[in-house]
């Protein structure tokens, strides 16, 4: 007892002469990027200033600044630790850095250090430093660093540019309210930044970590105080750990400046995979499932046939078959034998030859990140194979596809275990031999990245598994493209760590459809930030509304039409338009409303004409940039304009989104001038005329 007072006592010296020595009452720290001043003062208060205007500025302590959470491996507690004034501060060589001399519990100085620093990197202000453990009995379990509260921008309603799935943008900070994303996840995080903007000044908050591993994006809006308060937490379950570098910014102009910025800073570090010249110049895809959960057949392998004859209604040129197997759809994974009661191996390849033979392309489903727990693989692999949790227990989930039937269980598999790897790409190569064109790994652009305990796993126990999930997708493209050079790896979803092993996305999640159970995206953030990704819209129907094949062209996003249930097989042969009645038995049905829009016949005809529209356009539709309304300027009601670069040419599309009233709308781009207006479905028209509800037009600029 006598020892711990002493060495508080100690500590307590310790601090007063180390805080007053380097930090007299006269002297402050400061640090200056060309838009803003951070300054530390001898009180510890951190300000930061926006330099023109002071419309953004920041008034926190660098003794809130961190928070780490402490696991003890003995007794299994965590113990959380908040910063006190026991630090020592130095300030050389335009590095600020906090020491924290002592950590302790219940007055028990731990054998635990920490040092954080801010300094200036890239005109921005840089948040590290560095935790480490000295004994294994305690663990360093996750960290809140920066944390950054009274964020205030002069303005009632400052945007917020949210990096969920393709993004999300909020003008009401109110509604707004309080939100945690996880990166990186297609369905949370998609990107590891996001943005506050208003009136052309912004900040910009991302997470520079080159290993890309799991980082979790706080931001709150206190309604009283009209204040913001961001913190990135990080999980780490190490003894030691180096903070990578976590950036504040502050920038002039639109958000398209901290698009821009996070993606010079990611190709410093990584490079996005260059699909096949067929990917690029593919219009989009047929997905069908063949055989359901609950084992009805739908389409046997010899009626792939009838399948190339809807895509080629629609213009598609590539289906996906999926359900394709002896367990039909969501049952029996990782098990894909070809199954022989819709015709066998051999009748599945001749199926497949046949649609080469019409320039169609077959791609093949596995999921990529579960197991039917009723398989011999589970019980058998499934030590290896499947994710822990922190309690020791599986990850459990259940899809069910019919209403009657028993759901299917799974568990969620880690790609950090290499036979799960292994099998995964055996799938992929087995693809290959069947002659298609491609695998979908399933789920494993869009699964949170969970941390995994496994203790067999090629990664830390307690960190996720994002860099074995590209690993598993680069071996399985390897291996494949030993068959067949121009063979695709694609999944469902995205975030910009599988983008770099991803040749073609199944749109997933907010922003790859209008409204995503009833929430609007904001597919710019991640088209605009990362335009060579290839993706689908999604949409869950067997046909595609006028509203949503416009809605995808404008974002130069690929169209999809999905067969998944008899309802959409009777639709697809006979044109038979669905009632209540149609699938009252199944699980999220497609929209019998939009279906029953207008005759199936006039709904395929537009969906050919605007894709056709597409290919004679693939300039700006296939080869072109997107650059969102990034040196655009729009005017007009309803309209929704997004521009395509290449070369010296900027194609923009514009999109009367009225459904019944023509627009009168301008659409100019500095420094270019007009040279050709078309429609889909009018050829040339004057560029200036209103365009009709719902439709579409494409002015092509050229440079002065
Ligand atoms: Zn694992």
């Amino acid at each position: 007892m006598k020892k711990i007072i002493f060495s508080v006592l100690i500590s307590v010296i310790i601090l007063g002469f180390s805080y007053l020595q380097l930090f007299a009452a006269s002297e402050k720290f400061e640090l200056k990027t060309s838009k803003a001043t951070l300054t530390i003062d001898h009180n510890g208060n951190l300000h930061i200033i926006q330099n023109q205007g002071q419309v953004i500025q920041v008034n926190t302590s660098i003794y809130n600044l961190w928070k780490v959470i402490l696991k003890n491996n003995l007794n299994n507690r965590e113990y959380t630790i908040i910063p006190d004034k026991n630090v020592t501060i130095d300030k050389s060589d335009k590095i600020f850095r906090l020491v924290v001399n002592s950590i302790s519990i219940e007055n028990k100085a731990l054998p635990v250090k920490a040092e954080f620093t801010i300094s200036e990197k890239d005109d921005a202000f840089c948040f590290s430093g560095s935790l480490k453990s000295d004994s294994d009995e305690w663990m360093l379990k996750e960290l809140d660093y920066p944390i950054i509260s009274g964020i205030q921008i002069k303005d009632n309603n400052p945007g917020i540019y949210w990096p969920v799935g393709l993004g999300q943008y909020f003008n009401d900070p109110v509604e707004f309210g309080n939100r945690s994303l996880r990166y990186p996840d297609g369905q949370g995080a998609a990107m590891a930044w996001f943005s506050l903007n208003s009136n052309d000044v912004g900040m910009y908050i991302g997470s520079h970590d080159s290993l890309q591993e799991i980082k979790v994006f706080n931001l709150g809006y206190d309604k009283s105080l009209k204040m913001f308060g961001t913190h990135i937490n990080t999980p780490i379950f190490d003894h030691e750990y180096v903070i990578p570098e976590m950036i504040l910014k502050i920038y002039n102009g639109q958000w398209h400046n901290a698009a821009k910025y996070y993606r010079s800073w990611y190709d410093k570090h990584f490079e996005i995979v260059k699909p096949p010249d067929w990917v690029r110049d593919d219009p989009g895809w047929l997905l069908a499932i063949l055989k359901q959960q609950n084992m009805e057949v739908m389409w046997p392998y010899k009626d792939i046939d009838k399948l190339c004859d809807i895509a080629e209604q629609f213009n598609l040129s590539t289906i996906s078959l999926f359900g394709w197997a002896v367990g039909g759809h969501d049952r029996y994974y990782p098990n894909y034998p070809p199954d022989n009661l819709m015709g066998g191996r051999e009748e599945l390849k001749k199926a497949i030859d046949r649609a080469h033979s019409r320039g169609i392309k077959i791609i093949i489903y596995a999921n990529g990140k579960i197991m039917d727990t009723s398989t011999d693989f589970y019980k058998y692999n499934g030590f290896e194979t499947i994710l822990i949790q922190e309690n020791g227990r599986p990850q459990i989930q259940y899809y069910l596809k019919q209403k009657n039937s028993t759901p299917v269980i799974f568990a969620q598999a880690c790609t950090g275990s290499e036979v799960w790897r292994r099998t995964m790409y055996e799938l992929g190569f087995q693809a290959a031999s069947l002659g298609a064109d491609g695998i979908i790994y399933d789920q494993v652009g869009i699964m949170n990245p969970m941390p995994c305990f496994s203790k067999n796993h090629d990664h830390k126990p307690g960190l996720g598994d994002a860099k074995n999930r590209l690993q598993m997708i680069n071996e399985a493209r390897q291996k494949s493209r030993e068959v067949n050079p121009d063979f695709i790896v694609m999944t469902e979803g995205t975030n910009d760590a599988i983008i770099r092993g991803i040749d073609y996305h199944h749109g997933c999640g907010l922003g790859s459809m209008i409204s995503f159970f009833g929430v609007d995206g904001f597919p710019e953030l991640f088209r605009y930030t990362f335009p060579e990704l290839i993706m689908t819209q999604r949409n869950p129907n067997p046909m595609i509304t006028r509203t949503d094949a416009n809605w995808a062209l404008v974002y130069g996003l690929r169209h999809e039409i999905e067969s998944r249930y008899p309802g959409d097989v009777e639709y697809l042969l006979y044109g038979t338009l669905p009632t209540a009645e149609s699938y009252l038995n199944v699980v999220s049905p497609p929209s019998i409303k939009k279906m029953n829009l207008l005759p199936a016949a006039e709904a395929t005809k537009y969906v050919h004409s605007l894709i056709e529209f597409e290919k004679n356009n693939s300039d700006f539709f296939r080869s072109g940039k997107f650059i969102d309304e990034d040196g655009i300027e729009v005017k007009g009601n309803d309209i929704l304009a997004k521009g395509f670069v290449n070369g010296n040419k900027i194609g923009v599309v514009a999109w009367n989104q009225h459904l019944t009233e023509k627009s009168d709308f301008s659409v100019s781009v500095p420094g270019y001038h007009l040279i050709k207006a078309i429609e889909p479905e009018n050829s040339v028209v004057e560029g200036t005329l209103p365009l009709h509800a719902n439709s579409i037009r494409l002015l092509i600029f050229q440079k002065n």
